[in-house]
């Protein structure tokens, strides 16, 4: 089961996606992250069992009373593409970039045309809280921006390139490109435990949509069919703390 979840692509958004690209321990070492959780908390040899209760009953006591470092013995690696808007708001989450990262360069690599963000609707300004949005736009009038949007988009492509033909370093013309919208590339690395956190942050009403569905789509796809147990404890006890 596990071992197809490596190399799995999941689409998000209009352009975006996310692929687990490893998973530790490897689905060949023929033990499950659950199991590679219990271990770590008995000091035992990893894949030792005392049963399927006993175990599960320790992961579920381990994450009630926070007993955190053993989640830390699992570990997620991710390539993902997400639109800059998504990214700026991903980086804060220190546990799932800065210590372990590699993003596309806009330096080296020339962005595509195709590479922005086209959103499937317009959200209006939320009329109490000023960080969030509220219900869509109508649809005549959404379309209308994204027309505009488009538009907008093939405009900064055009004078791109226009720079590049200019001989203008790619590091500069990028000065053209739509900054939020740009789609990026990047590598990163999290274990169970800080990628518990991040679900918790992003996965809640209050999160961006444009984070929320990447952080819906990893638990979903990824965590949930690779740590079942764990994810059952989480959503009985971490999930909603806080709120
Ligand atoms: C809805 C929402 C709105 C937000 N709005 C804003 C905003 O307006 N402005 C803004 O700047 N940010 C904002 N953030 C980002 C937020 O402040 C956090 O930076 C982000 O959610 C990462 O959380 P974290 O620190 O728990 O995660 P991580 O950085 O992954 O850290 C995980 C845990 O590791 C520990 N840790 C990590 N690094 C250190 C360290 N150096 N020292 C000590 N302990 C450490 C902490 O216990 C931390 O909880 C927002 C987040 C959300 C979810």
């Amino acid at each position: 089961m596990t071992q197809e979840l490596i190399g799995k692509r999941v689409p998000v958004l209009d352009k975006g996606w996310i692929e687990l690209i490893d998973l530790m321990p490897h689905p060949a070492a023929g033990v499950s992250g659950d199991l590679a959780i219990v271990s770590a908390a008995r000091v035992s040899f990893m894949g030792e069992s005392k049963g399927e209760e006993k175990d599960k009953k320790l992961l579920f006591y381990l994450m009630r009373h926070e007993h955190n470092s053993p989640f830390e013995m699992v570990e997620f690696k991710f390539r993902l593409r997400a639109p800059l808007i998504t990214y700026w708001q991903w980086v804060r989450h220190r546990t799932f970039h800065y210590q372990s990262a590699n993003a596309q360069s806009g330096r080296y690599t020339e962005f595509d045309e195709n590479d922005f963000y086209v959103p499937a609707a317009w959200r209006q300004q939320h009329t109490s809280n000023k960080q969030a949005s509220g219900a869509n736009l109508p649809d005549a009038e959404s379309q209308e921006l994204t027309e505009k949007l488009i538009a907008f988009y093939d405009e900064g492509y055009r004078l791109y390139e226009e720079a590049l033909e200019k001989g203008v370093a790619k590091e500069m013309a990028r000065l053209f490109l739509p900054g939020f919208s740009v789609y990026y590339t990047w590598v990163v690395k999290v274990d169970a435990l800080n990628l518990m956190n991040f679900l918790r942050l992003r996965m809640a009403s209050d999160a961006q949509y444009e984070i929320r569905v990447y952080a819906e789509a990893i638990y979903r796809e990824f965590f949930k069919p690779a740590l079942p147990w764990t994810a059952e404890a989480f959503e009985e006890f971490a999930m909603n703390a806080g709120e």
